[in-house]
């Protein structure tokens, strides 16, 4: 299947993501605008995202993004053709009626937990990204440095620069076909995925200090609450990368961050080692992901928290 025959004559065209975009997220929803603006250069092609972080400014024309479409929302625009990417339809958050009016929806993911939102779901839990897996979806004489930078750095953010069990031989093999176009790769992982700012690097290194072993040193926990982030005038972007510091601990199978998005609110990431299903459980609480990666938002106190989410880790330990 390619995308072209999906969206021949479609004269208005929508893309969105899901809330917090991270770069898999941003790649697949970027990487196929720049391909529909070349493929169909008389269309209108408009991508609804939450702001993407500043290390993809990278990104060619990534100021076309509407981070502040609440007014489009009102307006009774249906779009001919609208793209969910890397989320089922509820994480696309505010943008989500206007995929919901369109006429056709297509869904490109590959979270396990999605079951498909669209009139076409095109949903690979196999694949280590979207972006990998909407590389396979355009055709490949179109594909050009820019586009295939963008689907790059998709790869890389999804499997830790191919270090996660995520990464096929098949995702080397389009990496490979990727990096061949001639763009700097070296500068852009480290600019993108190892770069921190002092603020990011003095919130992990708090968090990691902070962090607490469980279930005999199996799970280890870790927050930032509000007042924290306060201080260090963090953001939710400045946090990513520290569930994936308390994941390598030595003995840990399942790691836990968490930070405070209202009182007694947390927005939780969850990473295993291999024995837990994370996917299994975040599911539990609402929310999603990946056997080996997953999140959800949990209500609660801290300790009420984790109490919930170690049950059901001890459960699948034993
Ligand atoms: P995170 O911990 O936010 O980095 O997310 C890990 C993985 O789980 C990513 O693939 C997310 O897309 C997915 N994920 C995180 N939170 C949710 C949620 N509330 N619902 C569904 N999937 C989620
Ligand atoms: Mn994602
Ligand atoms: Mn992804």
């Amino acid at each position: 299947m390619k995308i072209i025959e999906e969206v021949r004559g479609a004269k208005t065209i929508g893309i969105g993501g899901h809330i917090r975009p991270d770069g898999d997220c941003v790649g697949s929803v970027m990487g196929l605008y720049l391909y529909l603006k070349k493929a169909l250069p008389d269309a209108q092609i408009d991508v609804y995202l939450e702001k993407p972080a500043d290390i993809f400014r990278c990104i060619p024309d990534i100021d076309i993004i509407k981070s502040d479409f609440e007014k489009d929302i009102r307006t009774d625009k249906t779009y001919d053709v609208f793209f969910a990417m890397d989320c089922n339809a509820e994480r696309l958050g505010a943008v989500e009626p206007l995929y919901e009016k369109a006429d056709k929806r297509i869904n490109i993911d590959h979270h396990i937990s999605n079951t498909g939102c669209g009139s076409l779901n095109i949903i690979e839990p196999e694949k280590s990204s979207t972006c990998e897996l909407l590389y396979e979806l355009l055709e490949k004489e179109q594909i050009d440095e820019e586009i295939a930078k963008t689907l790059y750095i998709g790869i890389i953010h999804d499997t830790g620069v191919f270090k996660y069990s995520n990464t096929s031989p098949q995702t080397l093999q389009v990496a490979a076909e990727l990096i061949s176009f001639g763009f700097d790769f070296p500068r852009l992982i480290d600019e993108t995925f190892y770069e921190k700012t002092y603020i990011q690097n003095q919130i992990m290194g708090r968090a990691v200090l902070e962090s607490i072993r469980f279930l005999d040193g199996k799970c280890i926990v870790s927050m930032v609450d509000r007042k924290a982030m306060k201080f260090y005038q963090a953001d939710p972007k400045d946090l990513d990368g520290i569930v994936n510091q308390l994941r390598i601990v030595k003995g840990v199978e399942c790691a836990i961050f968490m930070y405070e998005t209202a009182p007694m609110e947390y927005k939780v990431s969850m990473r295993s080692n291999g024995k837990v299903d994370v996917a299994e459980i975040a599911m539990k609480f609402g929310g999603g992901g990946h056997v080996r990666a997953a999140g959800c938002n949990m209500k609660g106190t801290y300790y009420d928290t984790i109490n919930n989410l170690s049950v059901h880790i001890e459960e699948q330990l034993q």
